[in-house]
């Protein structure tokens, strides 16, 4: 037996296979480091469901010509630099991984100038071999161009799905962004048509949360009639958002949408919760649909506990359990004296 150590190209190969399952995962990615640079608009051009083509162009800080080596090597990120920073995390990302993973199984370009830089420059990879940086116009801001995902890795290229399919991935994950961050303008298209469009409205930090109009557009505006607003903050936790009323109820959990400190996440704590908030109100078999939005001190919830960051930990999770459940319960109370009568598919 003979223990060697594997060629880079090989290790971010593997990487890949935890952090892009799919094209929707390279759009996560990708517009979670558009947001962490500033973007106040992403573009998000697809062809084929992403299979052929991914670029996202952003209007953020940008990467200056010296650090694009950098930013698609392992384990190189400017959000975090140290144990004490991964336990306060606040951007989306912060593990290094995502553009070495992706340039490992695409054929890759990174474009980018930063704001104090004259000119811009781009990087490009193929299947992880990486290039030259050289001098290439571009605005204030970055470009990623992922072409033929997975053309290097037939396996996992067999389980790419039918174009329909993978741009329904791609457009879920953009619902779930839309809401996130109503202040970002997105403009999609696919094909070379616009598919979709999302208006920025205003700022996050002017607590210009999600607009009727943005939860109109995203969830229906049936679901827009039957929300009710919530917003309740007790022990440093607060919920806010729209659940719907009992009479809107669906067949599955598709419009279940929960937020932890701007980062989409399942959680079954408190998908249990809020499932118990209405669990008199709803008939048996029914799930309720909810936008909610938690925040608390990044320090109490661990984000680092998958390489997609789908789940989180929570330090008290009990604590948080009881408060969204109090917190729903109340908010239903005036639905109560009603009945469970259904509308809503
Ligand atoms: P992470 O997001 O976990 O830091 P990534 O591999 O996704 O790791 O990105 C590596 C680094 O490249 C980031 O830390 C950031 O400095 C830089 N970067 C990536 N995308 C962009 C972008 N769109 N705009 C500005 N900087 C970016
Ligand atoms: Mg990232």
């Amino acid at each position: 037996m003979t223990i060697r150590q594997l060629p880079d190209i090989l290790i971010n190969q593997i990487a890949a296979g935890e952090v892009v399952e799919r094209p929707a995962s390279v759009v996560k990615e990708l517009v979670e480091n558009a947001l962490d640079a500033g973007a106040s608009r992403v573009d998000i051009d697809l062809e084929e469901g992403g299979v052929r083509l991914i670029r996202i162009r952003d209007n953020g800080g940008g990467i200056g010509a010296d650090q694009l080596a950098l930013a698609v090597s392992r384990h190189a990120t400017s959000k975090i630099a140290s144990l004490d920073d991964l336990e306060g995390v606040a951007t989306l990302g912060f593990r290094g991984e995502a553009l070495p993973s992706i340039a490992s199984v695409s054929r890759f370009a990174l474009s980018s100038r930063h704001a104090d830089n004259e000119h811009g420059h781009v990087l490009e990879v193929d299947g992880g071999r990486v290039g030259e940086v050289m001098p290439k116009s571009h605005p204030q801001g970055t470009t990623v161009e992922v072409r033929d995902l997975f053309f290097n890795t037939p396996a996992r290229r067999k389980f790419l799905r039918a174009e329909r399919t993978e741009l329904g991935h791609i457009e879920e994950w953009l619902r779930q962004l839309a809401l996130a961050r109503p202040d970002v303008e997105l403009r999609v298209t696919h094909n070379g048509k616009p598919s979709r469009r999302w208006k920025g409205e205003g700022s996050l930090l002017d607590g210009a949360a999600l607009s009727d109009t943005r939860i109109n557009e995203t969830l229906g505006e049936e679901f827009g009639r039957n929300a009710l607003r919530v917003d309740h903050a007790a022990a440093g936790l607060r919920l806010h958002g729209w659940i719907a009323q009992p009479a809107y109820n669906r067949a599955s959990t598709d419009q279940q949408y929960l937020f932890v400190n701007g980062r989409a996440v399942r959680d079954r704590s408190v998908a249990h919760a809020v499932k118990q908030a209405y669990s008199d109100v709803l008939f048996h078999g029914r799930h309720p649909a909810y936008v909610l939005f938690l925040e608390l001190d990044p320090r109490r919830v661990d984000v680092n506990v998958h390489p997609a960051k789908h789940e989180v930990r929570f330090r008290d999770a009990r604590l948080i359990h009881d408060f969204v459940y109090r917190t729903l319960h109340e908010a239903l109370a005036g639905t109560r004296a009603g009945t469970a009568a259904g509308v809503g598919t």
